[in-house]
């Protein structure tokens, strides 16, 4: 049974079927950032729970999460940290391989974006496979970072994301399932 909430912010959401190949219910959020009641209401569910906890930094996963953790940062009154595909940043960086569906693909951060010991929670539209949020956390660790937890606004339980970093002894939270 799904609450009011999550019927309220799955409907803002729209699938694309057969996207961007046959077979793939592509859940596409931008029609949830251009609602200006669900954004609001999204974010202030994703930060909920880190209420009054210290969180030095939001990291973000291409592009997705660099817009949703851009306005975590703000309500959190933290950094953001992004996390990109290879290539895009312009100083020393740290680089990672992560699986993919079909291959393999390599993300990066700065070096200096992290420090160590500092607390850091973690945000991408949606988790999978896991693959993409697990070379994102083994960046962040790379670094010395203290991950308080992963955030998603969707979960699609069946491709095992969240059981993969909660076996990484990663904390999920996620929105609509
Ligand atoms: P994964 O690494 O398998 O957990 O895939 C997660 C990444 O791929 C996220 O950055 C998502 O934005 C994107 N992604 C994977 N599957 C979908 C989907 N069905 N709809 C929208 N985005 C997806």
């Amino acid at each position: 049974m799904k609450s009011s909430l999550e019927d309220f912010l799955d409907q803002s959401i729209r699938t694309i079927p057969d996207y961007p190949k046959p077979g793939v219910q592509f859940r596409d959020i931008t029609t949830l950032l251009g609602n200006a009641r669900a954004f609001r209401r999204a974010i202030d569910e994703l930060v909920h729970p880190y209420a009054g906890l210290k969180v030095d930094k939001v990291a973000g996963i291409e592009a997705r999460g660099f817009i949703l953790g851009g306005a975590m940062a703000h309500q959190l009154s933290s950094g953001f940290v992004p996390i990109r595909k290879k290539g895009k940043l312009p100083h020393e960086t740290v680089r990672v391989a992560y699986s993919l569906e079909y291959g393999v693909d390599e993300m990066e951060m700065h070096r200096d974006a992290v420090k160590p010991g500092e607390r850091v929670i973690l945000v991408d539209d949606l988790i999978a496979t896991g693959g993409t949020a697990e070379g994102a956390v083994k960046l962040l660790t790379q670094m010395g970072a203290d991950i308080v937890a992963a955030c998603f606004v969707i979960d699609l339980p069946e491709l095992g994301g969240r059981k993969k970093l909660e076996a990484l002894g990663v904390q999920v939270n996620t929105l609509i399932a």
